[in-house]
């Protein structure tokens, strides 16, 4: 019988970890909501990078890996693809696709924090939604600047920065006000491609207003690619 590590951290993970039964692990890295209702094994926290990964997968006898971390989520996925090799077991990863831009979009793509800075330079009162990165930064805010910055936790500010704790699924009038209420002139956002988030997209648009987006990282080859929930799950039971 097949017995799969899922290696989460997003909705989509979440939702298939709901369609697993007690042979098979979910994975989380402990970071976000760890959730306690699951009929599959939970297990968080990491493993000590690939070796240890692999480690897991042979003493849990596991025989498939299922990648459905985060698309930024760059150093789990390649430890899940080195682990796979290591162990000679099949790696199939959950890859979103990525938002486009579309007609009325100002879309900049910057490759790090330092080309995001100087792309910035221009702009007032940047809205950050890169979750917990810019927050090293908080003592680095040009004059000019006042900084909203949106994460998963609940940290101070400073006086030239705001800080919201929220989580997705933002809604688009929610996100029209808060656009409004802080008199945003650019979006600084990573392209997820999730739906949960995407509504800072359409007030950009309608508000006409920059986006910076941080580049996608490169992903390693895997054994299979799948592009939604359903067709994990499809995958899964064929
Ligand atoms: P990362 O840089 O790729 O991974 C850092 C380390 O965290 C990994 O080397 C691994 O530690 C551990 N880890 C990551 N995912 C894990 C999992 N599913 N199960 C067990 N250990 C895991 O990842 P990240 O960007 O810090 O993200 C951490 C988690 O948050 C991921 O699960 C990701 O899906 C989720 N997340 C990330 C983002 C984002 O923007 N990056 C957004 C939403 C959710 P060891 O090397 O010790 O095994």
């Amino acid at each position: 019988m097949k017995r799969i590590l899922l290696l989460g951290g997003v909705a989509e993970a979440l939702a298939i970890a709901r369609t697993l039964g007690p042979a098979h692990i979910y994975s989380l890295a402990g970071v976000g909501r760890v959730p306690n209702d699951l009929t599959c094994q939970l297990r968080v926290g990491g493993y000590g990078g690939a070796e240890g990964l692999a480690q897991f997968i042979r003493d849990q006898g596991i025989s498939l890996l299922l990648d459905a971390t985060h698309p930024y989520a760059a150093q789990m996925s390649r430890n899940a693809a080195a682990a796979a090799q290591l162990t000679g077991i099949p790696c199939w990863a959950l890859r979103r696709p990525a938002w486009q831009a579309g007609p009325g979009d100002d879309w900049r793509e910057v490759a790090d924090w330092h080309e995001l800075i100087r792309a910035l330079a221009p702009f007032k009162r940047p809205l950050f939604t890169l979750g917990r990165e810019p927050l090293q930064h908080l003592h680095e805010i040009p004059e000019q600047q006042f900084w909203t910055l949106r994460a998963l936790d609940s940290v101070p500010g400073n006086d030239r920065c705001e800080i919201i704790a929220a989580r997705g699924p933002f809604q688009l009038e929610e996100e029209r006000q808060l656009f409004e209420r802080r008199g945003i002139d650019v979006l600084i956002s990573k392209n997820s491609g999730s739906q949960s988030t995407e509504p800072k997209l359409q007030v950009a648009r309608e508000r006409r207003i920059p986006v910076l987006v941080l580049k996608r990282p490169e992903l390693p080859a895997v054994d299979r690619e799948l592009g939604s929930v359903a067709q994990v799950i499809k995958a899964l039971t064929i």
